[in-house]
C-alpha cells in the first residue's frame, strides 16, 4: 500500500554526490587515520619490565604507561600476565602489551627477544629471594643456583637478548634493580641498618648483578645508553610476605626516574631508596 505522506528522498543526483563525498572522504581519511596510529606508535618510546605482573614490577608498568610509554609487561606465567594486562587496561591504560618470558629459561628468552624489534628501556626487574635460610656455611648449591639463574644470568641473558632493540633507540635506558643488600660497602659496616640481614644467595647475586652492571655501563661509555642499578628499598610486597615498610609506588618511582633519565644523566650508578642523601647514590 502505498504511504499517504511519502517520506521525502534526495534526488538521485544529489543523492549521488553525498555518497561519492563521503567514500571520497573516507579513502583519504582511512590511510591518514592509519599513518596517524603508525607515527603515534613510533613517536612513543616503548619499555620492557621483566617480572611486572606484579608488585613493584606492575607498579612501574603504571607509572611508565601514566607517562606515555608504551609497555611489553613481562610475565612468565601467560594466565597472571593477561591479568596484569587486564588490571591496567581498565584502568584506562592501553598502551600495554604482554610479554611472555620467564628470565630464567633461555628458550623463553629468546622466543620473547623475537617478538621486540625496538626498544628504548629495559628494566631488569625480575627477582626471586630463595628462602630465609642462606647462611654461606650451609646454603644448598641448588639454591644458589637457582637464585643465580633468574637475578644474575637471567639479567645478563635478557640484556643481551634486548640489546639490539635498544640500540635502535636514541635514548636507550637500562635500569637492572638490585637490593641494599647487594652493597659489600654496606655490609661491611657493622652500624648499617641491615647489618645482620646476610643473605648467601640472594645478596651476593645482588652484588655480582651490580659488577655486571659497571661492566656493561663502562662498555656502553660512548654511546647514548644509561645504564644504572636502583634499589627501590625495603618495600612491601609478597617478596616478603609483605614486612617491608615502603610502598610500591615509592619504588617504582625511583626505577621510573632512571629509566626516564634525559641525556644528562648518571650512568654506571648505583642509587637507592634507602639512601638518605640528596642524590641518593649507594656505595658499591
Ligand atoms: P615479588 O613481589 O616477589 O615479584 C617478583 C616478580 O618477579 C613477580 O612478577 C615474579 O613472577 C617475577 N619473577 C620471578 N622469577 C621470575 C623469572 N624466572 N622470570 C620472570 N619473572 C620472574 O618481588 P618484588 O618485591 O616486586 O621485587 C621486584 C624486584 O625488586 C626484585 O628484583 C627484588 O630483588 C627487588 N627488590 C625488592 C625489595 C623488596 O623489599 N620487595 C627490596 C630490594 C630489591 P611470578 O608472579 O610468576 O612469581
Amino acid at each position: 500500500m502505498l504511504s499517504k505522506h511519502p517520506q521525502p528522498t534526495a534526488p538521485t543526483s544529489a543523492k549521488c554526490t553525498i555518497e561519492t563525498l563521503r567514500s571520497a572522504v573516507l579513502s583519504i581519511s582511512q590511510p591518514l587515520l592509519l599513518l596517524h596510529t603508525i607515527l603515534k606508535d613510533t613517536e612513543m618510546k616503548k619499555a620492557l619490565i621483566t617480572g611486572a605482573n606484579k608488585s613493584i614490577g606492575f607498579e612501574t608498568a603504571r607509572q611508565l604507561l601514566n607517562q606515555g610509554y608504551f609497555v611489553y609487561l613481562g610475565s612468565r606465567d601467560a594466565e597472571r600476565g593477561a591479568q596484569a594486562v587486564a588490571q591496567l587496561k581498565s584502568e584506562g591504560l592501553d598502551n600495554v602489551e604482554l610479554l611472555q618470558i620467564d628470565v630464567s629459561n633461555p628458550a623463553s628468552v629468546e622466543a620473547a627477544g623475537k617478538k621486540v624489534s625496538e626498544l628504548d628501556v629495559l628494566i631488569n626487574n625480575a627477582g626471586i629471594l630463595g628462602g630465609m635460610e642462606q647462611s654461606a656455611l650451609t646454603i644448598g648449591l641448588d639454591t644458589v643456583r637457582e637464585v643465580y639463574d633468574t637475578n644474575f644470568f637471567g639479567a645478563i641473558n635478557v640484556t643481551q637478548t634486548f640489546i639490539e632493540a635498544l640500540k635502535k633507540s636514541a635514548e636507550p635506558r637500562i635500569v637492572n634493580v638490585t637490593s641494599g643488600l647487594g652493597s659489600l660497602t654496606l655490609h661491611s659496616d657493622p652500624n648499617w641498618k641491615y647489618y645482620q640481614v646476610k643473605t648467601a644467595a640472594y645478596g651476593t647475586s645482588k652484588t655480582a648483578l651490580n659488577a655486571y652492571t659497571v661492566v656493561l655501563a663502562y662498555e656502553l661509555k660512548d654511546t647514548a645508553f644509561k645504564v644504572n642499578v636502583v634499589d627501590p628499598g625495603y618495600t612491601q610486597t609478597d617478596f616478603n610476605h609483605h614486612n617491608g615498610p615502603g610502598s610500591v609506588e615509592d619504588a617504582a618511582k625511583i626505577i621510573v626516574k632512571y629509566a626516564t633519565l634525559d641525556a644528562d644523566g648518571p650512568t654506571g650508578k648505583y642509587f637507592s631508596n634507602d639512601i638518605d642523601t640528596a642524590d641518593q647514590e649507594s656505595p658499591w
